[in-house]
């Protein structure tokens, strides 16, 4: 068979995949949007058939002979060539998805299934004994995983492989080591500091319809296209792009909380911008028509929400508009307390509540725990007394209950072991980013404080969007910043933020 005849052919079915996805990407939308409760044991059905159908679809021996029939042919000569590109994402994801014995594959399903309810049942009344069987079959399952689908170092590292392709476990930990100290530095100064802003400001009454209203005109302003897009109430906020010209984010209003659903929005708008930007018209249904990894994909959602929705300069604008649409809850504060209020830090329990200072540091427990988990040099069984040990030590505060402790996330019980460092890396990559668009964009302060974001989002656009998959996240970084991943950016911005605001 010619090349380009394999690979058209490939591209068919890739393509075809990529469409059943996307219905299940609208089911999934629906379910946690509108759906009424009684729907979900069909909805359920309905997303395991699509589930199954793309995996055989995927292992189908047929794009295995199509590959091997491409392998050093001369459409993959120059590696970051479309063709050679699409071909090495697609050949990792039949890789793994063949390596996979069907049966290890629904013995996870099952137990994944069964696990959450005992998991959200074990966090209802704080019984962590109640979910630690679940957690070693789980454990258990995931190391299987690893086996089969073969590792170089150790075996977290093909589980993290499917989160944050390319990047190795050690990589990882070297990053983090590195981080951890200037954190746990960063914090205490915090913790001592002189002068401390008052958070109270944003928990007053912010009507929730005035908070959709400011809401949709700063996703509108960030460049969110309402006629490819659209804003919904759901209960935990998720951006789910569907297809071309086709991209939703969620949120929640809380009456008496302005930062949850504000800071929300931008952050999913941050994905959404990612998916609107990525070349669909050509590549959907190809790697190249899809972001390069979890964590590329939380860099875009962190730097509109952190490096831009928390700055001074983005209120400089904005803070005007604000008091205007919650008068009676602004009208007495300054654009230097409300910047404070926006950006108050604490350590605190519960990692989706907590603020860029102390976030990361959330991962990084979660992260080692993960890793010795899956080495087998911690037993599940010791992860409450660990897990607590190590908050003491990290964020300075006793864990009252293992519901606020170990309990407090989903991903163990939904089998997502090796999904947590991508918010980490997310975070370092956007202000790696960031630094850069400040380099090549030297009126970026100057266009936020009037409210002009398309500078930002155009070069975001450019330098990574439209991209795709075409390189793997660590080699995008070097291409876009000219270095490798290195925490320093962020450590940089943290303390300089944070310096200016609590005064030392
Ligand atoms: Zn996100």
């Amino acid at each position: 068979m010619a090349p380009l005849d394999a690979y058209r052919e490939l591209v068919e079915r890739t393509r075809k995949i990529a469409t059943l996805q996307s219905c299940a990407e609208l089911l999934g939308w629906e379910e946690r949007t509108t759906m009424p409760r009684g729907g979900a044991g069909h909805r359920a059905a309905q997303l395991g058939l699509l589930a199954g159908l793309a995996h055989q679809w995927l292992v189908d021996p047929r794009m295995g002979s199509l590959l091997a029939a491409l392998e050093d042919s001369p459409l993959t000569a120059d590696p970051a060539g479309v063709e050679a590109a699409n071909l090495r994402e697609i050949r990792r994801r039949h890789q793994r998805a063949t390596r996979l014995p069907q049966a290890l594959v629904e013995e996870i399903a099952q137990t994944t299934s069964l696990a959450q309810g005992e998991w959200q049942e074990a966090r209802r009344r704080a019984e962590v004994k109640r979910f630690l069987p679940w957690l070693e079959k789980i454990v258990g399952l995931v190391r299987r995983v690893a086996g089969h689908i073969g590792y170089d170092g150790e075996p977290y590292d093909a589980l993290l492989d499917e989160y944050e392709p390319g990047a190795t476990t050690a990589e990882v930990a070297r990053i983090f080591d590195a981080l951890r100290p200037e954190l746990v530095a960063l914090n205490r100064k915090i913790a001592s500091a002189p002068r401390k802003p008052d958070a109270a400001i944003v928990q007053r009454a912010f009507d929730p319809e005035r908070q959709k209203i400011f809401g949709e005109m700063v996703a509108a302003a960030m460049g969110f296209d309402f006629a490819r897009g659209r804003l919904d109430v759901t209960t935990h906020p998720f951006c789910a792009g569907i297809g071309p010209g086709d991209t939703r984010i969620t949120t929640r209003y809380n009456p008496r909380r302005l930062n949850d659903a504000l800071f929300g929005i931008m952050h999913e708008a941050g994905h959404a911008l990612y998916e609107m930007g990525l070349d669909k018209a050509t590549h959907f249904g190809t790697p190249l028509g899809e972001a390069a990894s979890l964590g590329i994909h939380e860099s875009q959602s962190r730097l509109w929400e952190n490096q831009v929705g928390r700055s001074r300069a983005f209120w400089a604008y904005f803070y005007p508009q604000a008091q205007r649409i919650f008068r009676e809850a602004l009208a007495d504060v300054s654009l230097e307390d409300f910047y404070g209020a926006v950006n108050h830090s604490a350590p605190s329990l519960i990692r989706v509540e907590a603020d860029e200072a102390t976030y990361n540091l959330h991962i990084m427990l979660r992260f080692e725990l993960e890793r010795a988990l899956v080495k087998g040099d911690l037993a599940p069984a010791d992860i409450p007394e660990e897990w607590n040990r190590r908050f003491r030590d990290y964020l300075g505060i006793e864990v009252p209950d293992d519901a606020r402790g170990c309990l407090q996330d989903i991903h163990w019980s939904s089998g997502g072991i090796g999904y947590f460092p991508t918010y980490t890396l997310g975070n370092l990559y956007a202000a790696q980013f960031f630094d850069q668009a400040r380099r090549d964009l030297l009126d970026l302060d100057r266009e936020l404080e009037q409210g002009r974001m398309s500078g930002l989002r155009e070069w975001l656009r450019e330098k990574i969007h439209r991209h795709g998959s075409r390189y793997p996240a660590g080699e995008l970084v070097r291409r876009v910043t000219g270095a490798p991943l290195s925490p320093q950016p962020l450590v940089s911005y943290l303390n300089r933020k944070f310096g200016g605001i609590y005064g030392f």
